[in-house]
C-alpha cells in the first residue's frame, strides 16, 4: 500500500521508521513517501502561507504552493485524496478497514490556520478527523491514520491480532496477562492458566462483553448476545 504525504514537516514522520512499521516498510509492504510542500514555494524565503482574507488571526496555507506539491506525485489517477482535518468525518474501525482496501492514500496535513478552502475544493476525496480537538498541525492525525490503516496491510501483523483486538468484533478486548503468575498479590485467572482452550474462549468472550459493558456500554446497543450472557450483563449491572 503506498501513502503519499504532504506536509511541511516531513521530519515529523521519522517515528514511523520504527517498530511494526519501520519493518512494514523494510519488508515493502507499505511505502510512506513524504513530500515537503516547502519545497514547491516560489518565494525567495519559501513562504508557504499568508494572511487571510478577512483579516483574523493566524496564517493560512497558500493554495498554489500545496497544489504544486500535489502535481509532483506521479501515477496519481487511482489515489484517495485525504485532508487531515477537525472538520472531518471521524476516524473509526470502520472507517480504518475500509481505507485499508485502498492502494494509494495521499494525506495532506495542514498547519496554522489550516489550508485556503480552493485547494480542498479542488483535490480532495475526503476530510477526516481524529477526534473533536484541534491540534497544531495534521502530521500526528496522518501517522495516526496510517499506524491504524496499516495494521491491516497483509503480512504487517497476524490476522489473528487484528481479530480479537477492541473494535474488531463491536467490542473492546478481554484483559490480558503474561508471567509472572502472581504480581503484588493478584494472581493470573484460573482459567487461562487451565489449557481447556473452550473455557477460555468462553472466558475472554464474557470479560469482553463485562470490558464493553463497564467502558463503553453504548457499544452493545449493535452486538448479538445469547441469552445466558444478556443475564450476566444483567446481574453484573444489579451489582454495580
Ligand atoms: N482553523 C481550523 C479549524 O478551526 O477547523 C483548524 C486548523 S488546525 C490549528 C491546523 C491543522 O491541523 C489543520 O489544517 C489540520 O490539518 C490539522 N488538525 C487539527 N486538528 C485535527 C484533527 N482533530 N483531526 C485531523 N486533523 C487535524
Amino acid at each position: 500500500m503506498k501513502f503519499d504525504v504532504l506536509t511541511i514537516f516531513p521530519e515529523m514522520f521519522a517515528s514511523l521508521e520504527h517498530s511494526i512499521l519501520g519493518r512494514a516498510q523494510e519488508n515493502n509492504l507499505i511505502d510512506i513517501n513524504l513530500i515537503n510542500i516547502r519545497d514547491f514555494s516560489k518565494d525567495k524565503h519559501k513562504k508557504v502561507d499568508d494572511t487571510p482574507y478577512g483579516g483574523g488571526a493566524g496564517m493560512v496555507m497558500k493554495a498554489d504552493v500545496v497544489y504544486d506539491s500535489y502535481c509532483s506525485i506521479k501515477n496519481k489517477d487511482n489515489a484517495k485524496v485525504i485532508y487531515m482535518s477537525p472538520q472531518g468525518n471521524v476516524l473509526n474501525q470502520e472507517k480504518v478497514e475500509k481505507l485499508s482496501k485502498e492502494k494509494h492514500l495521499i494525506l495532506l496535513c495542514g498547519h496554522y490556520e489550516g489550508i485556503d478552502q480552493r485547494i480542498i475544493n479542488e483535490i480532495v476525496d475526503e476530510e477526516i478527523s481524529i477526534g473533536d480537538y484541534v491540534l497544531t498541525g495534521g502530521e500526528i492525525p496522518a501517522m495516526v491514520l496510517i499506524d491504524s490503516v496499516c495494521r491491516y496491510v497483509e503480512g504487517v501483523i497476524t490476522k489473528e491480532s487484528i481479530g480479537e483486538e477492541s473494535f474488531s468484533n463491536g467490542l473492546l478486548e478481554y484483559p490480558q496477562y503474561t508471567r509472572p503468575e502472581t504480581f503484588k498479590d493478584q494472581n493470573v485467572p484460573e482459567v487461562l492458566r487451565s489449557g481447556n482452550h473452550q473455557n477460555i474462549k468462553k472466558w475472554r468472550r464474557e470479560q469482553s462483553l463485562k470490558n464493553t459493558y463497564l467502558k463503553r456500554p453504548e457499544l452493545l446497543k449493535k452486538i448479538d448476545m445469547s441469552r445466558e450472557e444478556k443475564e450476566m450483563l444483567k446481574k453484573l449491572s444489579e451489582v454495580l
